[in-house]
């Protein structure tokens, strides 16, 4: 007799950094924004309007979604919000890839892809990066069901410019073509530039880093009109009102305030020049960081071992133990004082 467990969707789950909440810390494992939302968010979320609770949210998310046109320049129905951009790349792999053919992605890159392809039953097949960790955009040539990469890569901080994803969108005409740039924010091109140009290209942002509400969970997409369509019909049929009224009130604050936006950035992008230069003083090896985090290794030491020392210090950094990087720290840039601190504790370690 077969039961209900004969039945269940088996799935391997994707494991988040940890999310520890220990007095004095420093966190520097999940890529989150060490500056507070900008002041609009703040003002707003003071004076939330409590009555409207009782009603259900605009399932067009259309506050939000006019923000964020107005900021790119694009038409509202080019932008498809979710739940956090995991939310919109998990909606687009069921909305997109549907062929019997396998999907493309990088061996090293967003642990959630596989994570997703298995759960979906979506057959994927993984191209390695090259001994620099770099993309070999020739690997994305081949006959596929779909590419998705993320722009910077996650988690090597690597970035490719326009011209890459442009060649890797020009071998790619008759499939979706995802590009993952939750990182993009932190110097470099948008893949945007490119929409009107490649009907098949869809960009996924997040306000979790750039925009620090990792908390509010807000994601978007942006393409063509018809791709936008495609992902909101997937979406009213199985969960109409997927943002709550609260993320689309505060996520449209932030989008509206531009130049607090650059102000983050820049200290953001100041820090991590500050923490490279440190770190290379120490020893550490690292591809040009693009993103809000490095990805380094010590010649001299173990990453496992310095994870482990760091911890024990109340400093936070993700160690991954998978092949190929098993001896590298990802650590997000957080304030100057959280970076100095981080930089002291290491030069006393490797006295
Ligand atoms: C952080 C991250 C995401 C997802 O972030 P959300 O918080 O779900 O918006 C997606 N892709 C990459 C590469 C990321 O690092």
């Amino acid at each position: 007799m077969k039961t209900w467990r004969d039945y269940v969707r088996r799935v391997v789950p994707y494991t988040p950094g940890e999310q520890p909440n220990r007095p004095g810390m420093i966190k520097l494992n999940t890529n989150e924004n060490p500056y507070p939302p900008a002041p609009g968010v703040v003002k707003m979320a003071a004076h939330l309007e409590t009555d409207k609770f009782r009603l259900y949210p605009d399932p067009t998310a259309g506050v939000l979604t006019k923000a964020l046109a107005e900021f790119y320049h694009v038409a509202q129905e080019q932008i498809f919000v979710g739940v956090g951009s995991d939310d919109v790349l998990a909606m687009a792999f069921q909305t997109f890839f549907n062929s019997e053919k396998p999907i493309f992605f990088p061996d090293i890159t967003y642990s959630f892809y596989p994570v997703w392809a298995d759960a979906f039953k979506i057959p994927y097949e993984t191209k390695a990066l090259d001994e620099n960790f770099r993309i070999r955009k020739e690997d994305y040539y081949g006959e596929n069901g779909g590419v998705v990469f993320p722009n910077p890569n996650a988690p090597t901080s690597v970035y490719e410019d326009l011209d890459f994803v442009e060649d890797i969108l020009k071998h790619n005409r008759d499939v979706l073509v995802i590009v993952d740039e939750a990182y993009i924010d932190f110097g470099g091109r948008s893949a945007l530039a490119l929409i009107e140009k490649y009907d098949n290209l869809l960009v996924v942002q997040t306000f979790s880093k750039s925009r620090s509400m990792a908390g509010m969970r807000i994601g978007y997409a942006i393409g063509n009109e018809e791709l936008i369509k495609a992902l909101n019909d997937f979406k009213y049929s199985f969960n109409s009102y997927t943002m709550d009224q609260t993320s689309l009130v505060l996520g449209a604050e932030a989008v509206k305030d531009r130049e607090y936006f650059n102000e983050c950035l820049e200290k953001i992008m100041c820090t991590r020049a500050w923490t490279a230069k440190e770190l290379k003083a120490l020893g550490f090896e690292f591809n040009e960081p693009w993103a809000n985090f490095i990805f380094a290794a010590h010649p001299k030491y173990p990453a496992k071992e310095l994870f482990e020392a760091l911890r024990k210090a109340n400093i936070y950094v993700r160690y991954f133990s998978l092949p190929r990087i098993d001896n590298y720290l990802r650590i997000t840039v957080g304030t100057d004082a959280e970076m100095e601190t981080l930089i002291h504790f290491l030069k006393d370690y490797m006295k």
